[in-house]
């Protein structure tokens, strides 16, 4: 494997765990019209929607920044070894994710910084990894930067024993290790990082949810985490998840976010799309179309 994309001076590869796909669109987005995807299946069909059984595939995946001579992780997935019993396709992984790491030329000690979108299951998982029956960075060089008012929600979210069993130890084995061991920055608003990447503020999915902008050369990307999962959500921008937070601030923030890239011609870079993985936002009509690719 190779890295995969280039934005400005910058290197992208992307490292998958594995993809989700015990999904519906109709189970995923409460608002999901059936009808109203008919007139999208050319487009969508077969890569991001069966229109035969109305899965939408998600891979899971991290994006892996070269910005000089740092390496820079974007999202960890899921992760091996962990309890999740709620999600049979989350739970007790064995993937070869560090594998796939290496193959790009990189081994943990080789990454510099971790950046969270937001500390969701699928995101932190390979923050840690188990050794000698602990949870320790995966990473153990590496900067672990997360928002602090996300950090704050899912740390209070966890310490309810009321809880379901996956939050409480998605914090206890991927998030409080690495803040524990003294690895994390927790950070505000607008954060900058290496002169080119800026952390905005973007809830709704989640309290704290961020996007990361890349500025280079000139070149606008934009890693928007959760903010979608579907390419569907482009068209039906109004459509927000099951486990999205606050579903019509996640709308707002989707929007908003469009605009953004229609704007800038930004890069589109998510978490869950499968390929080409990302592209540009056009308006079309009263909505938005992508251009897949790079
Ligand atoms: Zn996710």
């Amino acid at each position: 494997m190779t890295m995969i994309g280039k934005l400005g001076g910058v290197e992208i590869g992307r490292i998958l765990d594995s993809s989700l796909l015990g999904f519906t669109a109709q189970k995923w987005f409460p608002e999901f019209d059936r009808e109203a995807v008919r007139a999208h299946e050319h487009w969508l069909c077969p890569n991001h929607y069966d229109a035969e059984c109305g899965r939408i595939p998600m891979p899971v995946h991290s994006w892996l920044l070269r910005i000089g001579k740092y390496n820079v992780l974007i999202d960890t997935c899921m992760g091996n070894d962990k309890n999740r019993a709620e999600f049979g396709e989350m739970h007790m992984l064995t993937n070869r994710y560090l594998e796939r790491m290496a193959a790009i030329g990189l081994k943990p000690e080789d990454i510099h910084f971790v950046l969270c979108t937001h500390l969701h299951v699928d995101h932190v998982g390979w923050n840690t990894r188990l050794d000698n029956g602990r949870w320790v960075p995966t990473f153990p060089n590496a900067r672990y930067v997360m928002a602090r008012r996300e950090y704050e929600a899912a740390r209070d979210e966890a310490a309810d024993p009321n809880a379901p069993g996956f939050i409480r130890n998605t914090f206890a084995d991927s998030v409080h290790p690495v803040v524990e061991a003294g690895k994390s920055d927790l950070v505000d608003d607008d954060h900058q990082l290496l002169d080119c990447l800026t952390l905005r503020s973007a809830p709704g999915h989640s309290p704290g949810h961020i996007r990361i902008e890349l500025k280079s050369q000139g070149q606008i990307g934009v890693f928007a985490g959760d903010m979608l999962h579907s390419p569907i959500q482009i068209p039906f921008w109004q459509w927000s998840s099951i486990v999205c937070w606050n579903q019509a601030m996640a709308s707002s923030a989707r929007r908003e976010l469009l605009e953004y890239c229609c704007a800038e011609n930004a890069l589109l870079i998510p978490g869950h799309f499968e390929a080409p993985h990302v592209g540009r936002i056009r308006e079309a009509g009263n909505t938005f179309a992508i251009d897949f690719g790079w």
